[in-house]
């Protein structure tokens, strides 16, 4: 089987964790547009620069993202898609440039998507992500993986995060709708550790 995973999930549902395991397991991209975003905060747009968008924890115009994301897919033989599509424009362009293979709903309880996106800490480095609870790195501040500095994202603040999960609740909310009525989507139940999460969706890529 080919690998074209769309992966979906509120804010802090786990799908950036996940991507990253899922790339490495079955050798393929982990296509993220928030990742290519903060990477490009302050690219001139039209529409002005991403940055004004992300740090209110709205969504960028669609535009902007859907170059993102056809530039990334052509590259790519399989992927995961993480963070993408986030409205039904976004859904609908998708489905002109690409065919799925599998499209997974990461489901979470919404109190604790706000615990886990308030106390999560990624590596300014690599990336890694990591919580100051949950899944704390053995040095406080030290990334585990590469020695990098962990920082806080400027839109992991309470306010900016609640912002976010209305804008999921708003927005994308009727994207998984979209997928569960075509009967494409698979629900995958978030609430777990990483490892017990990533055992699921395997599960269910392996079926
Ligand atoms: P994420 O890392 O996926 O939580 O994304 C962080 C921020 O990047 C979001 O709050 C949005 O401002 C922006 N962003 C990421 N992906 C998209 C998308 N598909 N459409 C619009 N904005 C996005």
């Amino acid at each position: 089987m080919s690998h074209r995973i769309l992966l979906l999930g509120a804010p802090g549902a786990g799908k950036g964790t996940q991507s990253a395991k899922l790339a490495e397991e079955y050798g393929v991209e982990h296509v993220t547009t928030g990742d290519a975003l903060r990477a490009n905060k302050d690219m001139e747009t039209e529409y002005g620069t991403p940055r004004s968008f992300m740090e209110a924890g709205e969504l960028v115009p669609d535009p902007v993202v859907n170059e993102i994301v056809e530039a990334a897919l052509a590259d790519a033989d399989g992927f995961v898609l993480d963070g993408y599509p986030r409205n039904l424009e976004q859904a609908e362009y998708l489905s002109e440039i690409t065919d799925l293979d599998a499209v997974i709903y990461l489901d979470v309880d919404e109190e604790v998507l706000v615990d886990r996106l308030t106390g999560r800490r990624v590596c300014d480095e690599c990336g890694a992500n990591f919580h100051v609870d949950f899944q704390p790195p053995e040095e406080p501040g030290v990334c585990d993986e590469c020695g990098g500095e962990l920082i806080q994202r400027d839109d992991d603040t309470e306010e900016t995060a609640r912002e976010r999960l209305d804008v999921f609740y708003e927005n994308t909310e009727p994207v998984i709708e979209h997928f569960r009525d075509e009967g494409d989507l698979v629900e995958v139940d978030g609430e777990a550790t990483p490892d017990e999460v990533f055992e699921r969706i395997r599960g269910v890529l392996d079926e």
